[in-house]
C-alpha cells in the first residue's frame, strides 16, 4: 500500500488521518501545525505527539515535499531555485525581495502547454503536474531558507506552467497557504494566480470564495495579435475572456491585474495601448508592463524605453493604473519567461 504524503493534504483532511488512526482531530490540528506552521517534515521531531501515534503514522504516511537542489543568487538580490522532484524532473521557483516585501514565484507544472510564442517555459512543452505537496512545498522550502530572519510575504502562481490547467492540486494549495486557522497563513490578499485566461478556470475560480488576485496575462487589445502571440486565444477569445472578468466577484477595492508583455513592433504602439485601455474601460483594472525578456532563440525584442513609457502614458492618461515590471533575475535565467529545466549547457 503506498503511504499517503502529509504535506499537500488539508488541514481538514489531516484531522481525518489523526481519527482514522484512532487518535483525536487535535491530534492532527498538531501535524498541521508542525508541517505548515513550523515547516518540519520528520515525525520523529514532532515531540508533542504520542510516540505510538507517531508510529502508525510512519507506516501509513510520510512527508515529502521538493527539496531545493540548487539556488542561484543574481546581481538584484533576487534567487531562483530549482527543485529536484521524486520522478527526476525539475521546476524552478523565484525568490525577490523588495522593500519590506519578499515575494516568492512558483511552478504549477513542469513545462507548460500552452506554447506563448514569447515564453521559454513553452518551448518545454508541457511534462506534468505538480501535486499540491509540490506546490506548497515550494513556499516551505522558500521559508526553511529564509528563516529565522525572514520569510516569504507574498506569493505569487507565475512560475513554471498554467496554474488553472492544474485546477485541484491549484485550489488545494490556495486552500492550504490560506487557512488562517491551520494552514500555513497568507491572507488571500498577498497571493496572485495568473493565467493565460482559460474562462472556464476563471469562472469556477471565482466561485471557490477564496478571494486571492486573478491576474490576466493578456499582452494583446485585439484577437488578431493575442491570436498571433497566444494560441489560447483561437479557444478563449478577448470578447469572453473579458466578459468573464466583468463578472468575477471581486471584494471591496481588489483589482484585476493585467500583465502586457511588450514587444519591439508586435504590441507596443499607441495605438495599442488606445485599444488596451478601451478594452479596459469600467474593469477595476491594473495593468503591468512587462518589457520582453530575452532567451536564446525568441524572435521578439524588447522595445526601446522611450516606447515603453510612452505606452505606460496613454494607459496613465486613460486613468488606468499601469507599471512597468522590470523583472528580476534576469542574469541568472529566472525572469519572467525564462524558466526552463534542466538549462541547456
Ligand atoms: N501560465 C500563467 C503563469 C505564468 S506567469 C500565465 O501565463 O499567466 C508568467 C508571465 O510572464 C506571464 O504573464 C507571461 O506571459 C510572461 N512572460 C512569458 N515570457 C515572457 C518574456 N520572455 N518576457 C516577459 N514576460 C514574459
Amino acid at each position: 500500500m503506498s503511504r499517503v504524503n502529509l504535506a499537500g493534504l488539508l488541514p481538514s483532511e489531516l484531522e481525518d488521518l489523526a481519527v482514522e488512526l484512532g487518535a483525536s482531530r487535535y491530534r492532527g490540528r498538531q501535524l498541521a501545525a508542525w508541517v505548515y506552521r513550523k515547516g518540519v517534515f520528520d515525525l520523529e521531531a514532532m515531540t508533542d505527539l504520542p510516540k505510538d501515534f507517531r508510529e502508525r503514522l510512519t507506516e501509513r504516511a510520510v512527508i515529502e515535499v521538493p527539496e531545493p537542489e540548487r539556488v542561484t543568487v543574481s546581481q538584484d538580490g533576487s534567487r531562483k531555485l530549482v527543485f529536484l522532484l521524486a520522478d527526476g524532473r525539475r521546476v524552478s521557483a523565484v525568490l525577490m525581495p523588495d522593500d519590506d516585501r519578499m515575494t516568492l514565484c512558483v511552478s504549477t507544472q513542469v513545462g507548460c502547454g500552452f506554447e506563448c510564442r514569447f515564453c521559454l517555459t513553452g518551448v518545454m512543452g508541457f511534462e506534468r503536474n505538480l501535486t499540491p505537496a509540490e506546490i506548497v512545498g515550494q513556499v516551505l522550502a522558500a521559508n526553511r531558507l529564509l528563516a529565522p530572519a525572514q520569510r516569504v510575504t507574498h506569493v505569487v502562481f507565475m512560475g513554471m506552467g498554467e496554474p488553472l490547467a492544474n485546477y485541484g492540486a491549484l485550489v488545494t494549495s490556495l486552500r492550504i497557504l490560506t487557512d488562517a486557522r491551520l494552514g500555513v497563513g497568507y491572507s488571500p490578499r498577498r497571493i496572485t494566480v495568473s493565467t493565460v485566461g482559460l474562462v472556464p478556470g476563471i469562472e469556477k475560480l471565482g466561485r471557490e470564495g477564496l478571494r486571492v488576485n486573478l491576474a490576466i496575462s493578456l499582452h494583446a487589445a485585439t484577437d488578431e495579435v493575442r491570436t498571433r502571440l497566444m494560441p489560447v486565444n483561437r479557444a478563449f477569445g478577448l470578447a469572453a475572456l473579458m466578459a468573464a472578468l466583468r463578472r468575477y466577484p471581486l471584494a471591496p477595492r481588489q483589482r484585476i491585474f493585467f500583465e502586457y508583455v511588450l514587444l519591439d513592433g508586435v504590441n507596443d504602439s499607441p495605438e495599442d495601448a488606445r485599444q488596451l485601455a478601451r478594452l479596459l474601460r469600467g474593469l477595476r483594472a491594473k495593468v503591468n508592463l512587462i518589457p520582453f525578456n530575452d532567451w536564446d532563440g525568441a524572435e521578439f525584442r524588447r522595445p526601446p524605453l522611450p516606447r515603453i513609457l510612452a505606452f505606460q502614458s496613454v494607459l496613465l492618461d486613460a486613468g488606468i493604473t499601469t507599471t512597468v515590471r522590470w523583472s528580476k533575475g534576469e542574469d541568472i535565467g529566472a525572469a519572467c519567461g525564462q524558466l526552463r529545466e534542466p538549462v541547456p549547457a
